[in-house]
């Protein structure tokens, strides 16, 4: 969600007249698109406007902006800690940036300006899309749920559904400018439609974007288990371009825990899904998000999150220590889990999660699969280069390919697997098939046009524009 934001903020800057700076260039501006989501994302942010400091103090003209997820929750405390920021801007009016930005520079004040509810949906904005062949699109923001560990629904507001025909205008749109490959994107994608009061709206939204025409691979992220229902199973299992993978959250494998944590399902609950989504997928993907450490995890609690793990057998999982956030239930709650054996519940829990992970990958080791190139790699000798992309259930793959004819990013190739590690493939041999997409074609123009420079340089918890007035 933050990322897509950040292809927001780009767009509406560009439209405001900035271009990209060139790494190694003075920008005439930074934006920071935060995320509040881990404590360490405070410290990053600190940091990179101390560094910055000195180069506001020496050209008052360059701007710095903080937008996003801690910018909504620190509000005015950031221009008291960084009183030489230029504006903060909260989640919902990421729109107002390049007027606040303009206000800022005439009045020589920092600019504050924070909305308590969404102005537009983001996807009305222009955008400077990351990819030419693959796009994010917001089904809903916000979130209604109340997990005790969770800051988003106090900052990213209540759920919100967008109309069915936007989307479905947004993904018309994308494919005919050669996007190939849709991300449905939502805090809680399948609760989609409780605003309107239909609860088949997600299924139908899958099976719409499944008769658009050259739209090869739809995704989703991220599903709620409580709200899983069956109907997106079969409408997964009946609609071919909607790819054979489900991401969704476990949290943990301990109903006590879960129920700490106020998420609605239980350890059986979410187990039942997975085995219904392989029962009308059998080469589905599993991936899931884990918290070690939630206050009050006993060894035994921890041990059925282990014990969950070895069943479920995910191809991957996010696994991330419990990270305690002001203003939400679970901060102050008692039993708080000291770091030591917070890293080594992790510890064991990524190292489990490793060798499930191999399991799972070892499985396609002699099968062909059809990869969607996604970059090069840079490393080549004058015959070969590497390559990587992702099969339709969302593995990596490493392959090779001939120097002087390699595909495109956005083409299809068909490889045979040759090698499996827990994080991804290898297809040692040349593939045996490319296709050429109209997603390559996109990128390829693309390319032609900006050049081979990202226009964003993003990074998990902050994403950082830098940016040249356009004189
Ligand atoms: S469902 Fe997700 S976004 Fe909503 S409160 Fe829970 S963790 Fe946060």
């Amino acid at each position: 969600m933050n990322v897509h934001d950040t292809e927001r903020i780009t767009g509406l800057l560009l439209d405001a007249g900035w271009v990209q700076a060139l790494e190694n260039s003075n920008p005439d501006l930074v934006v920071f698109n935060t995320c509040a989501v881990r404590e360490n994302a405070d410290n990053k942010l600190y940091g990179n406007l101390s560094f910055l400091a000195p180069r506001k103090k020496a050209d008052p003209n360059f701007q710095i902006a903080v937008g996003g997820c801690m910018a909504q929750k620190d509000q005015d405390s950031i221009v008291k800690r960084a009183p030489y920021v230029d504006v903060v801007f909260g989640t919902h009016n990421i729109g107002s940036l390049p007027a606040l930005l303009e206000r800022a520079r005439i009045e020589e004040e920092s600019q504050v300006e924070i909305k308590e509810s969404l102005e537009h949906f983001p996807s009305t904005l222009p955008a400077r899309r990351h990819s030419a062949f693959s796009a994010w699109v917001s089904v809903s923001v916000g979130c209604n749920n109340t997990c005790t560990f969770c800051i988003v629904p106090s900052l990213r507001g209540i759920e919100k559904d967008r109309p069915a025909e936007d989307i479905l205008r947004e993904v018309r749109a994308l494919v005919d400018q050669g996007v190939i490959e849709i991300t449905l994107l939502g805090q809680n994608v399948n609760a989609y439609g409780v605003d309107f009061g239909d609860r088949g709206a997600f299924a139908k939204i899958l099976r719409d974007c499944g008769k658009v025409d050259g739209l090869e691979r739809i995704r989703f992220m991220s599903p709620h288990p409580r709200d899983f229902t069956d109907d997106v199973i079969e409408a997964m299992a009946q609609t071919p371009n909607v790819m054979p993978h489900l991401h969704m959250p476990l949290q943990s494998g301990s109903d006590r825990i879960l129920q700490a944590m106020r998420r609605s399902y239980r350890r059986d609950r979410y187990l039942g899904i997975i085995e219904k989504v392989r029962n009308a997928m059998p080469h589905s993907s599993i991936t899931t998000d884990i918290i070690v450490g939630f206050p009050g995890e006993t060894d035994e609690d921890f041990k059925a999150t282990m014990d969950t793990v070895e069943e479920a057998q995910f191809l991957a999982a996010y696994t991330f220590q419990y990270s305690r956030r002001p203003g939400t239930p679970a901060a102050t709650m008692p039993d708080q889990i000291s770091d030591e054996v917070m890293k080594e519940r992790y510890t064991a829990l990524h190292a489990l999660q490793q060798k499930v992970a191999g399991n799972v990958q070892e499985k396609l080791v002699g099968t062909m699969q059809e990869v969607m190139v996604v970059d090069h790699e840079g490393r080549h000798d004058q015959e070969r280069s590497r390559m990587n992309g992702k099969t339709p259930d969302f593995r990596l793959v490493h392959f090779n390919v001939e120097a002087k004819n390699s595909p495109r990013p956005g083409d299809v190739v068909t490889a045979l697997i040759t090698t499996a590690t827990p994080n991804f493939l290898i297809a040692d041999g040349l593939p045996v098939a490319v296709r050429k997409t109209v997603g390559g074609d996109a990128h390829e123009a693309r390319t032609k046009e900006l050049g081979p420079e990202p226009i964003m340089i993003g990074m998990p918890t902050l994403a950082t524009l830098k940016l040249k007035m356009n004189n």
